[in-house]
């Protein structure tokens, strides 16, 4: 944790497009606004058509703004685009523990994620609603395989009761700032 630079006083900041992928329903829209905004919307309407949110953490010192990208209803059609991939540095997949075709389809979304960015960005698998824990049909050892198999981070989170969201993110974070030390240093 280095103190190198007086706060405001133009610290160097970075900008990271993190896109949130996964099917329909498993959560990504409410990760992402417990996450930005802290909110948690049952019906979700109210984050349709938003197509990114920015939050701004502190790494090392460092000003890092996470932008944080929604397929916002676009993957209902299987019809992400290749502009929301484009510059991606970080990725969350994220599946519904409650629902198994959702992770079943975790493979697939990778795929279409490996067409359009390196399998060396920060990436992770989003176990979501583990509030839900009664009603579960993909055990967290099935995530943690699948996580270790395919060599990325692995989390359950609930958007719900906030478990494990900021954790989420920070790592994916974390992960493209020491990607991004270890090619420019
Ligand atoms: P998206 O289609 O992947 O963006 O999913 P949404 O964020 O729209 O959430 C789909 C539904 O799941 C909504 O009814 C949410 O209220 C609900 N939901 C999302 N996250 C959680 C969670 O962590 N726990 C529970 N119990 N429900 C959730
Ligand atoms: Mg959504």
């Amino acid at each position: 944790m280095g103190r190198e630079q007086e706060e405001g006083e133009g610290g160097e900041e970075y900008l990271f497009k993190i896109v949130v992928i996964g099917d329909s329903a498993v959560g990504k829209s409410n990760l992402l606004s417990r996450f930005a905004r802290n909110e948690f919307d049952s019906n979700s309407k109210a984050t349709i058509g938003v197509e990114f949110q920015t939050q701004v953490v502190d790494i090392e010192g460092k000003e890092i703004k996470a932008q944080i990208w929604d397929t916002a209803g676009q993957e209902r059609f299987r019809a992400v685009t290749s502009a929301y991939y484009r510059g991606a540095v970080g990725a969350l997949i994220v599946y519904d523990i409650t629902r198994r075709t959702s992770f079943d389809s975790v493979k697939r979304w990778l795929d279409e994620l490996g067409t359009h960015c390196d399998t060396a960005i920060a990436r992770m698998l989003v176990g979501n609603k583990c509030d839900l824990d009664s009603i579960r049909e993909v055990s967290r050892d099935e995530g943690k395989s699948l996580a270790e198999e395919e060599s990325l981070f692995f989390m359950e989170t609930s958007a719900l009761d906030s478990t494990n969201v900021e954790a989420a993110f920070e790592v994916v974070i974390r992960e493209i700032y020491n990607n991004m030390s270890r090619k420019i240093l």
